[in-house]
């Protein structure tokens, strides 16, 4: 069974660094729990927020999501390194600092890291996990097999499914998704 591990906001917390610039740049102070769909803050109060994302070496201010380094090599552990692949939709600049990022904290290699769009086209051999609610569902819709969408803590206010979907489980942290991957690799790739 291979394991897709989504990276933004799945390993790693992008949201705080954006929310802390936000309150030092622009004196706007939101929690991630308000932030209900990603491009709420751009709708709310402009498309000035972004400006966060051209700042350079975003990544060297980001840090894992606590637990998260250990989650990683747990599944290496059980699922074999090779099954564990991190999935990003990466904008352009932000591609050689994520791969970097991946193999210095999570030891995934550079061949393990696939920055695409349209995820669910190349999950069909295993488990997505994943904080965007359109991503899951793409990817189990498409493929037939199940995904975890990731809520840490249930702190993330867009990682909500709207109805529940048919092999999505939401699970809200890294202890949870063990347990769901291991009921998923019995039922679904136990063959
Ligand atoms: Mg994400």
């Amino acid at each position: 069974m291979k394991v897709f591990l989504d990276f933004d906001n799945t390993l790693v917390d992008l949201a705080q660094g954006w929310l802390d610039w936000l309150a030092k740049e622009k004196y706007i102070k939101v929690t991630t729990k308000h932030i209900k769909e990603w491009d709420w803050l751009s709708k709310t109060y402009g498309e000035h927020v972004n400006e966060y994302w051209k700042t350079p070496n975003i990544y060297d201010d980001i840090i894992p999501i606590p637990g998260s380094i250990t989650f990683v090599e747990a599944l290496k552990r059980i699922y074999g390194r090779e099954n564990i692949l991190i999935i990003s939709n990466s904008a352009k600049n932000m591609i050689d600092e994520k791969t970097i990022f991946a193999e210095k904290y999570f030891k995934i290699l550079p061949t393990n890291v696939l920055h695409v769009a349209d995820k669910w086209k190349y999950t069909s051999e295993g488990v997505l996990i994943d904080d965007a609610p359109h991503n899951v569902i793409d990817h189990v819709k498409a493929n037939q097999t199940p995904a975890i969408l990731f809520n840490y803590r249930n702190k993330w206010g867009w990682a909500n499914l709207k109805e529940p979907v048919k092999f999505v489980t939401t699970c809200i942290n890294y202890a949870d998704c063990l347990t769901e991957l291991a009921k998923i690799k019995k039922k679904f790739f136990s063959k």
